[in-house]
């Protein structure tokens, strides 16, 4: 379903390929794990879950810059292969559309509204949180581990 009211902005390859480059490196920060179950495993830049058996790499990102009360850092998945980014910015992501939580922000990163999808569509619980003038950006999150998943900005 396209949306023309947003966009999703899936991890930039850049974030990928350095994750790609660090873990090679040894850092303590970057761990490779063989996803082991379905549904696991999000990955950040392909949008897709990695299948059992893919290799990821799980490296703490920094959503919200440092620097401010909304500040946060926390465990994200890429595949350790290269993959292709997310493509289709005006349709919400078909593999996230239950578990997730949407935080919007205004364009100081401060929290201005949070909403779980329950049972509706994620589209609509999108553009009510951008019905909200000062929302500048609404982050997609995992509702059980709390992860970023990506972000959606206005179109
Ligand atoms: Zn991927």
């Amino acid at each position: 379903m396209k949306n023309p009211s947003f966009h999703i902005v899936p991890l930039p390859t850049q974030i990928a390929d350095a994750a790609r480059r660090v873990v090679k490196a040894g850092a303590a920060d970057h761990a490779v794990i063989t996803v082991d179950s379905h549904g696991s495993s999000p990955c950040r830049h392909c949008l897709r879950w990695a299948q059992p058996g893919e290799r990821v790499i799980l490296f703490p990102y920094t959503a919200i810059p440092s620097g401010q009360p909304y500040s946060e850092t926390g465990p994200i998945f890429v595949h350790t292969d290269e993959c292709k980014r997310y493509s289709a910015t005006d349709e919400y992501p078909a593999d996230f559309r239950n578990g997730r939580v949407f935080r919007a922000y205004d364009s100081n990163y401060k929290i201005v509204d949070a909403k779980v999808v329950n049972g509706s569509e994620p589209e609509v619980v999108i553009e009510t949180l951008f019905q909200n003038p000062d929302t500048a950006f609404v982050d997609v999150r995992s509702v059980t581990h709390g992860c970023f998943t990506f972000r959606v900005q206005r179109a």
